[in-house]
């Protein structure tokens, strides 16, 4: 590989709560890292503990951006004013479009056990930010996965060097979205195009990266370059995720992402008169 990228910043997260009283660690979408375009915010939420998760995220808006749901254990139910339901579950993911507006709610069905996943927001560009939502639900068995020496790719997004490509498609920014298990000392290599940005977030063990160290619940920003090697120290589980950045101005507040402050307004007008979406009661 001519380039190899380099880790340009490492990120531990900030411990907080969103919905109902969900704990996560925000990754992206924090004051240290505010955006890495086109993605907007990075969660990870993991814990055995009910009273972490079960109040759940109940109904809230969204608009100009989507959201990508993507589970390692547990099992979320998900319903919307767009008629959409689901039960997402382990290894699964989803892909929402919210477009011109969503009203939905995602809400842990467990009782108990471990809750373990992430939640992804990526932004659209301005010609699709009004757009009929749309959504890509995924179960695990539908998510290709590439057996190496010492290595398991699962391919969410995107087109791997071995030639995989993930299920999800037609996402305006092109993403790559991999799920990587490393076992102890192996390596992988991965090509990223070079214009576009990415990241790393290693669940669990210890990883080179070019040369440079990231931890286990760190999130790695990668830089130039035109793809990854990665170095397991220990065994390890990663996730790997890159798209093609927007470059366009960004209006943003809360569950709304748009390009400027009066379509941010226009959101807020649209959604307190009901304009946004019909209202999640009067759904099914
Ligand atoms: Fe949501």
């Amino acid at each position: 590989m001519p380039q190899p990228r380099r880790l340009t910043a490492r990120y531990p997260g900030l411990d907080t709560s969103d919905g109902a009283g969900v704990r996560l660690t925000r990754i992206i979408g924090q004051p240290q890292l505010d955006l890495l375009d086109p993605f907007l915010l990075f969660d990870a939420f993991r814990s055995a503990d009910p009273g972490d998760y079960l109040a759940g995220f109940p109904p809230h808006p969204h608009r100009g951006f989507e959201t990508v749901t993507y589970l390692l254990a547990g099992r979320m139910r998900h319903r919307d004013s767009a008629g959409h339901s689901g039960l997402l579950q382990a290894g699964g993911v989803q892909w929402m479009s919210a477009g011109r507006g969503v009203i939905h709610e995602e809400m842990p069905e467990q009782e108990q056990g471990l809750l373990h996943g992430f939640q992804l927001w990526v932004n659209l560009p301005a010609a699709q930010k009004m757009s009929a939502p749309h959504y890509q639900e995924l179960g695990a068995g539908q998510i290709p996965i590439e057996h190496h020496p010492g290595s398991e790719v699962r391919v969410i997004a995107g087109t791997t060097a071995h030639g995989s490509r993930g299920p999800i498609q037609g996402i305006a920014v092109d993403p790559l979205y991999l799920d990587i298990s490393l076992a102890a000392d192996a390596q992988l290599t991965e090509p990223l195009p070079p214009g576009h940005n990415g990241f790393i977030y290693l669940i669990e063990g210890a990883l080179e990266v070019a040369d440079s160290p990231l931890q286990a619940g760190e999130l790695g920003v990668l830089g130039a370059g035109d793809g990854v090697t990665l170095h397991a120290r220990q065994a390890s589980r990663l996730l790997l995720i890159a798209g093609r950045p927007l470059g366009e101005p960004i209006a943003r507040r809360g569950p709304f992402v748009m390009n400027t402050q009066a379509e941010l307004m226009e959101a807020f007008r649209d959604y307190t008169e009901g304009r946004l979406a019909p209202p999640l009661s009067t759904i099914e």
